[in-house]
């Protein structure tokens, strides 16, 4: 749980700009290392990832096991809704290789979370192949133009596209 108090504090850390065009919240501070850093506390407290400092105060905890994914490819951005949690693919990797061949594509929609499918539309809808979109999820690429489809997901896509997420009609 934030307290007000904590969460205007950590707010005030997140020096960003918002590019008008992507909507992407801009680091315009130094960067240390690949992705912007910020001290949780005071002088001499951890570092910890502007972007996940982002995601935990507007978004809530990310589970454990999950790491922070760009849907929007900028590692400068820190927009809270242009991350997605994710498993860390090499993992995902090594657990599929132990779990053996084909085991994994029975299990397709059990890989994806209800909260992935408004991001999994957002990306087809930016252009990302659904055999990227497939990779980045560790799923087949039918599993994904399935979800596109409205076929195994279709309550939520149906629920995305109703909360007006769609700003593009096709026209
Ligand atoms: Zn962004």
């Amino acid at each position: 749980m934030w307290y007000m108090d904590e969460r205007e504090y950590l707010l005030s850390k997140l020096k960003y700009t918002m590019d008008p065009l992507t909507t992407c919240w801009v680091w315009n501070y130094p960067i240390k290392g690949r992705y912007p850093h910020v001290r949780r506390g005071g002088a001499g407290s951890p570092f910890v990832r502007a972007h996940r400092l982002a995601y935990e105060i507007y978004r809530g905890e990310i589970e454990p096991g999950y790491i922070l994914l760009h849907a929007c490819d900028n590692k400068r951005c820190i927009n809270p809704w242009h991350l997605f949690a994710g498993v860390d693919l090499d993992n995902m990797r090594d657990f599929a290789a132990k779990q053996g061949p084909r085991r994994g594509e029975a299990n397709n929609k059990a890989k994806l979370k209800a909260e992935d499918i408004p991001v999994i539309f957002d990306l087809a809808e930016q252009g990302v192949t659904h055999k990227a979109i497939a990779e980045k999820y560790g799923v087949s690429r039918p599993a994904i133009s399935q979800v596109l489809r409205g076929g195994a997901w279709g309550h939520v896509s149906r629920a995305h596209r109703e909360s007006g997420c769609q700003t593009n009609d096709g026209g």
